[in-house]
């Protein structure tokens, strides 16, 4: 135990941590984060999709330095500046469908999914709102009140919500794989919902909830139900967006455009930055009232623009595409001597791996999983777990991560399945670092 993480656990509230290993970074690298010893670990998670240019890309440094120097103002609030201006006509360019849309700047994706939830009822007069149980749109009051995650149980919701189970091809409802009974339920409950509904949330691959995938075609006929009932389509792409899966955007996979983009985490290359884009109807409507002070600082606005480019300019989402799939397989060869392992799955460098504790009844490995993430740590890899039974490992590392760091990290793994396997795992770790 570090002098620092003791010290962050005496100044740093609980409520804003999740504790998985004691790790206390004083640099990073690429995709490296550096302990003051001098230990390098490779980061699989990238801070939870936050980090996908990796630890002090040179095109983000630098673009944030030349920001902080330059006089522009501080916030758009109430002038122009142009970074802000330039990523939002970026943004809208980079959006298929060419209609009215503007864009909206926020902090985080909490805040993004907020504005959202409050914009769409303001705007359309109707009250509902259609979600996914295992959903996790943020942690402010409206971001909750539209999320199905069970970390947030006790949080109020909409009124009027609807949330479905989400289609999970490894634990599907009502046992059919094709998501066609979800589909069933989406309209059985339109029918009888009194409130009208605004807007549906979707999570193209539900991230917190467990990295899960949705059957092919599901999202395109789930979005032909919402529109003919007027509802407005909002994909959540903070953590899966912006080259993570292949595509610029993870709904292209799909064949079809959402009305609302949600971005947030990678855009701001580890600065604070997130966006909507939405029809100029949603975002003017003024009365949803939706700015803070720095909302579109030029700092983080130029971080993302540096982002955009780099994500273009290097190609990382073909080279996500093709890195994500070499993951796969070397947990599919993992998979084979690894009994832990129930399922492999994932889009691009959005990947999940499932531990049950039995591949028949695919019961989830819940104390596994937190040993095996605390065990990683300890050889040198920094990973988290996701998913309703907190049984999934959620490997989202920077999209600048090499192949060789791909093959070091399954090494690494390979040696952590088999510690806990074999029971050399500490069982305190479960109590002080049992995570979420
Ligand atoms: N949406 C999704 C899909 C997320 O995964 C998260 C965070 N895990 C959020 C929204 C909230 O983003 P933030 O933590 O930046 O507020």
């Amino acid at each position: 135990m570090t002098d620092l993480y003791a010290r962050d656990e005496k100044a740093i509230g609980t409520l804003q941590k999740l504790r998985f290993f004691p790790l206390a970074a004083t640099g990073g690298e690429g995709s490296r984060l550096i302990e003051r010893n001098g230990r390098r670990l490779i980061d699989l998670s990238a801070t939870w999709g936050a980090a996908s240019l990796g630890y002090g890309h040179p095109a983000v440094a630098k673009a944030v330095s030349a920001a902080v120097a330059s006089p522009a103002g501080a916030s758009i609030l109430s002038a122009s500046n142009e970074p802000a201006v330039a990523l939002a006509e970026r943004l809208l360019q980079s959006f298929p469908a060419k209609g009215d849309q503007k864009v909206w700047f926020g902090h985080s994706g909490s805040d993004a999914n907020e504005t959202v939830f409050r914009a769409v009822t303001k705007a359309t007069g109707r009250k509902g709102i259609i979600a996914f149980a295992g959903a996790y749109h943020g942690c402010t009051t409206g971001s909750m009140a539209v999320s199905g995650h069970s970390v947030q149980a006790d949080a109020q919701k909409a009124d009027g919500l609807i949330l479905l189970p989400y289609p999970d091809p490894y634990r599907p409802y009502q046992g059919d794989p094709s998501g066609d009974a979800v589909l069933a339920l989406l309209k059985e409950r339109l029918q009888n919902t009194s409130e009208p509904v605004a807007a549906a949330f979707i999570e193209p691959i539900q991230s917190d909830g467990g990295l899960i995938v949705p059957p092919e075609g599901f999202l395109r006929k789930f979005a032909e139900i919402c529109r003919e009932h007027q509802i407005l389509i909002v994909c959540d792409e903070v953590k899966v967006g912006l080259g993570r899966t292949g595509k610029l955007h993870c709904f292209e996979h799909e064949g079809f455009v959402p009305d609302i983009l949600t971005l947030g985490k990678g855009l701001g290359g580890g600065l604070p930055l997130s966006a909507v884009i939405a029809p100029a109807s949603i975002l003017d409507c003024a009365s949803a009232f939706a700015m803070q002070t720095l909302h579109g600082n030029p700092v983080c606005c130029s971080a993302g623009l540096a982002v955009l480019d780099t994500i273009e300019g290097e190609s990382l989402a073909d080279a996500a595409e093709r890195k994500g799939e070499r993951l796969r397989e070397g947990f599919r060869q993992l998979a084979a001597r690894h009994p832990l392992i129930g399922d492999v799955r994932g889009r691009g460098l959005a990947c999940g791996v499932e531990l049950v504790s039995d591949r028949e009844t695919r019961t989830p490995a819940k104390r596994e999983t937190a040993k095996l993430v605390y065990r990683a740590y300890e050889l040198g890899v920094v990973l988290y777990y996701v998913g309703m039974n907190s049984n999934v490992l959620e490997l989202t590392p920077p999209l600048t991560i090499s192949e060789a760091e791909i093959d070091d990290a399954l090494a690494v793994l390979d040696q952590a399945f088999e510690d806990v396997e074999q029971a050399r795992v500490d069982e305190g770790v479960l109590g002080r670092f049992a995570g979420w």
